[in-house]
């Protein structure tokens, strides 16, 4: 499907999602808590608090009727995140009743992966396509001082256990970070040896609660990019998915290695997703403040009509470029809406 980029006319597809510059929505990202058990710094402020407000929190039903609702939209991809998704108890049975929607081609999970090794034989058994795993450091000092927790072990324990399926897709989030963890770009490198994993070296984004934001810590894409080919001169381009600007293999290496420039490039030209929070906001884009409230309808008996309004309102407020309306009121965390 092509889209022009420019406002007009979205008569492109009547019963699907197309926003008002002519992009498809078929990808949702849904937070199902905003809860976490660790504290990264670049996400997080330490003394973090969880919301207390049980009532708003999505529960399966209502998360079933979007799913519902969205697949009939032309949605084929969900990926569930938070916060930390595998502290939701009903977490396997979310994997598998979104399975069950026709439609809908591929769940994914992003997690921090501490609590994996109760989750990865049901969540796999559930249909769970495919699975983001973020980790950031292989030391267990530097996983201390960036999670502020003490979970290395168990995180690294339960990575080593992803590794061995070869049941769903798997992707390494590593956020890159100067003097904190660059230097440990060939180690995570080293993981595409033998196993077909992608290896995701992220730019860190700036939100109002990352407090290393502001510390010289960013490392760009480019120099993500430079230091990478001079460890590996030959690296062949490939294509990897759109926020995966540069994708590469290394000859006799199983797996792939992408670099994805979060804050220094943007993906607006072919942003094809919307966020819903864990208290039912749907955010029509990363930078935008103020989402819609799906909560009085989804729960006030509306006919299936009223919802798909209101996500066909959202996306039609999806900007051009969101970063272009970026102001000072960033949001505060990745957490909040579903990294
Ligand atoms: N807790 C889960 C996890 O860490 O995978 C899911 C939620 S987390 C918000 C999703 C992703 O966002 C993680 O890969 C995390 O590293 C990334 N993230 C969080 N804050 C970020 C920031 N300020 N800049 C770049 N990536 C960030
Ligand atoms: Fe939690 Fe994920 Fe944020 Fe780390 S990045 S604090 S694991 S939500």
């Amino acid at each position: 499907m092509s889209y022009s980029g420019t406002k007009g006319s979205n008569a492109l597809l009547q019963s699907t999602l197309v926003d008002d510059f002519n992009r498809p929505v078929d990808y949702v990202r849904i937070a199902v808590t905003s809860s976490c058990n660790l504290r990264c710094s670049y996400c997080m402020r330490e003394d973090h608090k969880e919301t207390a407000d049980t009532e708003s929190l999505l529960k399966i039903r209502d998360i079933n009727t979007i799913i519902d609702v969205l697949a009939g939209l032309g949605v084929t991809k969900i990926r569930f995140t938070g916060g930390e998704p595998l502290l939701r108890k009903d977490i396997v049975e979310l994997v598998r009743q979104a399975k069950t929607h026709t439609g809908i081609k591929t769940v994914s999970l992003t997690t921090n992966g501490l609590l994996l090794d109760r989750f990865l034989p049901a969540l796999i058994d559930a249909g769970l396509d495919s699975l983001n795993f973020s980790i950031d450091t292989l030391d267990d000092n530097r996983y201390r001082a960036i999670t502020r927790r003490e979970e290395f072990k168990r995180v690294r324990e339960n990575l080593d256990m992803l590794l061995k399926t070869d049941a769903i897709s798997v992707k390494l989030n590593v956020v890159l970070m100067r003097d904190i963890n660059s230097d440990e770009l060939q180690r995570f490198v080293d993981f595409t040896k033998d196993h077909s994993v992608t290896v995701r070296f992220i730019e860190l984004q700036p939100f109002d609660d990352n407090q290393i934001w502001r510390t010289g810590k960013f490392f760009s894409a480019d120099k993500i990019r430079a230091l990478l080919q001079s460890y590996y001169p030959d690296l062949n381009p490939v294509r990897g998915y759109a926020t995966e600007y540069f994708s590469y293999t290394q000859p006799d290496h199983k797996g792939s290695i992408a670099i994805i420039p979060a804050f220094t490039r943007n993906f607006c030209t072919g942003c094809n997703k919307i966020r819903i929070t864990s208290n039912g906001q749907i955010i029509s884009c990363l930078y935008e403040k103020k989402g819609i409230n799906l909560l009085p309808i989804l729960r006030g008996n509306a006919p299936h009509s009223a919802l798909i309004e209101l996500f066909r309102q959202a996306v039609s407020q999806k900007p051009q470029d969101g970063k272009h309306t970026l102001n000072n009121s960033v949001r505060t965390s990745m957490s909040e809406i579903g990294g």
